[in-house]
């Protein structure tokens, strides 16, 4: 059995991983022309579902290398006012502290470079995926810009949110723009940044929630005690060039007709500008970190989600992570429920290459199961982030805001209520 898989991201890396371990080929194609082409600096937290998935897929080294290069691990979640006052403090505890298992957050391009290692003769570059055609013999053949194409028995489109291979199996399939957009930015943590976070917001992660729907998020990245807990420098001395300094990262995302200019425009001073000018009445400390960000580190994206495909025929094309669910930053759930998929898809495809089911029905049994879960993460990831919500709104918005903050503080004096809503957030990113 020969796997295609287009895209050398989190979920294309980690079925290549699972895929190779049991002895199928498989071949990668990746549209950037070298593997360090990905800058992507920006931080994806990993759940203890993600880690168990990543861990299933990889061999024991890689993912060694994945903990040793991840931040210290959170403590906890918060909630908080624009002003920094505390709505609602969830600690984790068990599994989402466990060092090796537990919640993590990676920069993309270092956890792209962790999965590279071991796949260096099966991942191709600079080959830009154009279609595909099926066979008469049943297998497929994936035609690539520079003219050259690759034949085998499954095409996985693992493309990311632009999905050509989406666009050719499934062309009703869309993404929707969800009328949220958000500016980003990351700062080196020095004592003086560092001294803006209150201890809690030093040691988790924090979600601020401000009027007229508003939202932000600020993260500290410590890297250097778990690097020299792991003895990086010495195990793994050629990883140098992937990992990233200790840094404060910080978020902020409205809906686009409460933003006075479009950011999409906009160049990284301008972005910074307006940054500043949607926190005017925010605690001055968010002002600062947003001050102290150099131009070039302060980033747009608008935020799209993927409206759920009608029902289609299982074939020898598949698809996998944002290629099929695009979903919202709002819960933390798209690289996880790749790595969910990934996981599940490589099980299924070892267990057809053994003779315990037919392809095809490995195919149908995956698709029906990442189906299943996907719709849950896509419309929870929607609620979080959608401006028709009326939390945009000038005055129904207020009121709503003020009823979301009650109930998050009485969640927060009630211990079960906090374990549940915990529950509730771990299950949507992979642990149901
Ligand atoms: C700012 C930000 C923060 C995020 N935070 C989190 C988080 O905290 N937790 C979380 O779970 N998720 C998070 N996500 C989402 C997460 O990054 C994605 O869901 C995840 O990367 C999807 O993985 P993937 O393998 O499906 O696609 P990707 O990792 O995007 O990989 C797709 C690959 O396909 C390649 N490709 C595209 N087109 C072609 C082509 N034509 N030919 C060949 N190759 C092609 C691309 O170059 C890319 O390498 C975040 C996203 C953003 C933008």
């Amino acid at each position: 059995m020969h796997i295609l898989i287009i895209g050398a991201g989190t979920g294309g890396l980690a079925l290549a991983h699972a895929l190779k371990q049991a002895g199928i080929a498989v071949s990668v194609y990746e549209r950037d022309t070298a593997p360090n082409a990905d800058q992507g600096g920006y931080r994806v937290g990993i759940s203890p579902a993600g880690s168990r998935a990543l861990k299933a897929c990889v061999p024991a080294s890689n993912y060694q290398l994945f903990v040793a290069t991840c931040a210290r691990p959170p403590r906890c979640f918060n909630m908080l006012t624009e002003q920094f006052s505390e709505v609602l403090c969830l600690e984790l505890d068990g599994e989402a502290v466990d060092l090796m298992d537990g919640e993590k957050n990676v920069i993309r391009k270092t956890l792209r470079q962790v999965l590279l290692r071991g796949l260096e003769d099966d991942v191709f570059f600079g080959k830009r995926f154009v279609s595909y055609a099926q066979n008469p013999d049943g297998s497929v053949t994936a035609r690539f810009a520079d003219g050259t194409d690759a034949t085998g028995n499954v095409l996985v489109g693992a493309d990311g949110s632009g999905s050509p291979v989406r666009n050719q199996l499934l062309p009703d399939a869309r993404l929707e723009d969800t009328g949220i957009v958000s500016l980003g930015g990351k700062l080196p943590m020095t004592a003086e940044s560092k001294a803006l976070l209150t201890d809690r917001m030093f040691h988790g992660m924090s979600l601020i929630m401000a009027p007229r729907g508003f939202g932000g998020i600020v993260h500290s990245l410590e890297f250097a005690q778990n690097r020299a807990n792991a003895d990086i420098a010495r195990r793994w001395p050629d990883f140098a060039e992937a990992l990233d300094d200790d840094s404060i990262g910080w978020g902020l995302w409205g809906a686009r007709q409460n933003f006075p200019a479009d950011p999409s425009t906009l160049n990284g001073e301008d972005l910074r500008r307006l940054a500043l000018e949607l926190t005017r009445d925010w605690h001055p400390h968010m002002r600062r970190l947003i001050e102290m960000t150099e131009p070039a580190m302060v980033q747009y994206i608008g935020v799209r989600t993927s409206v759920p495909p009608p029902p289609w025929e299982s074939c020898n094309v598949t698809l996998l992570g944002d290629a099929i669910h695009t979903m919202t930053p709002g819960r933390g759930a798209g690289a996880n429920t790749a790595l969910r998929d990934a996981a599940l898809l490589g099980r299924l495809l070892i267990e057809a290459s053994r003779g315990e089911r037919s392809l095809l029905q490995a195919i149908h049994d995956y698709e029906a199961e990442m189906l299943r879960y996907s719709a849950e993460a896509v419309r929870e990831s929607k609620k979080q982030m959608s401006a028709a919500d009326l939390i945009h709104k000038p005055v129904i918005g207020g009121l709503q805001l003020a009823a979301m903050r009650g109930v998050m503080r009485i969640i927060n004096a009630v211990p079960p209520f906090k374990r549940r809503l915990l529950q509730n957030m771990m299950r949507v990113r992979g642990a149901n």
